[in-house]
């Protein structure tokens, strides 16, 4: 494969002399698109020492282009068949490391620590979108040094993972997300930029782990359980959704004490409050606890 030699023809010129076909089952959808491509390794602003992690390198069209930018990069992919394509294109490039695993069960912190040691790490990739959301979660959750993370994703997700609190596309993941990493859209894809073609429209969006968090939080755990509690029904009330849920570890009344204490109304839906009034409730309720 030439360096720019990805069109849909040659994807399935490639994949056809393996005797393979796209696997739907592992979101199997190659980039095809050069433009889409380069939007998406420019926005992730790589330097010549820079190391980069990529999810999902399939036939390595992505990787490719981050080889030619990035000091090293790790690309973990769990379809073993395409490993035979995906070392012939990226064999011209010796500070690639292609691992055969699962990315939600591979160890980050081994993986990071053997092959970017102590540096700051980027991550890359075109997401496979049947495990997406847990993807996101563990690359934010676990405790590794990572600087940005470029994705491709489902357009919808997108909207989700950018949505403030009171618009259609808010729930407990953008919380979760923007907790923990700032999140700006890059731009939108269409399914003609893929061989084969999704159903849905995708984004490209970048997180930036924050430091920390933009809110105080005295117990996360609690902090998380009462955003899951709020939009678990969200029909009802914030206070008929979270005192029906006993582990929350408060009553209606309860409630409604702490709500008016901060000023706000008994009545409101959890996808009216954001990150600094979920934190504002759940303090409160964690002190009274005490
Ligand atoms: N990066 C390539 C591109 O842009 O053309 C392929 C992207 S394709 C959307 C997603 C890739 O993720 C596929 O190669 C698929 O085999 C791989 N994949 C799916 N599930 C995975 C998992 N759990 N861990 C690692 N790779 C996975």
């Amino acid at each position: 494969m030439s360096r720019r030699d990805f069109s849909r023809q040659s994807v399935r010129r490639q994949l056809s002399g393996e005797g393979l076909r796209p696997k739907k089952s592992l979101g199997q959808n190659f980039l095809t698109d050069d433009g889409v491509l380069l939007d998406i390794v420019n926005s992730a602003c790589l330097k010549e020492d820079s190391c980069v992690l990529e999810i999902g390198p399939g036939m390595g069209v992505l990787t490719r282009e981050l080889a030619e930018r990035a000091g090293c990069v790790t690309a973990v992919e769990i379809d073993r068949t395409i490993l035979p394509v995906l070392e012939k294109n990226l064999q011209e490039y010796s500070h690639v490391n292609i691992v055969n695993g699962d990315i939600l069960k591979v160890n980050l912190l081994e993986l990071f620590k053997t092959y970017f040691g102590a540096k700051p790490v980027q991550v890359v990739a075109n997401l496979p979108y049947y495990i997406t959301t847990p993807i996101i979660m563990k690359l934010l959750e676990t405790d590794i040094a990572i600087s940005s993370v470029v994705l491709m994703i489902q357009r919808e997700v997108a909207r989700r993972l950018a949505a403030e609190s009171g618009s259609r596309d808010f729930g407990a993941i953008s919380l979760a997300v923007q907790y923990r990493a700032e999140v700006q859209h890059v731009r939108d894809v269409s399914p003609e930029a893929f061989e084969p073609m999704p159903k849905v429209w995708s984004s490209v969006v970048r997180l930036v782990p924050r430091e920390k968090p933009p809110v105080s939080v005295l117990d996360e755990t609690h902090f998380f359980h009462l955003i899951k509690s709020a939009f678990s029904q969200r029909r009802k009330t914030f206070i008929n959704a979270v005192s029906s849920d006993g582990s929350i570890g408060i009553d209606k009344e309860g409630l409604k004490a702490v709500l008016t204490s901060l000023g706000l109304d008994a009545n409101l839906r959890g996808e009216t409050l954001g990150l600094n009034e979920f934190a504002q409730i759940s303090n409160a309720i964690v002190r009274k606890k005490c």
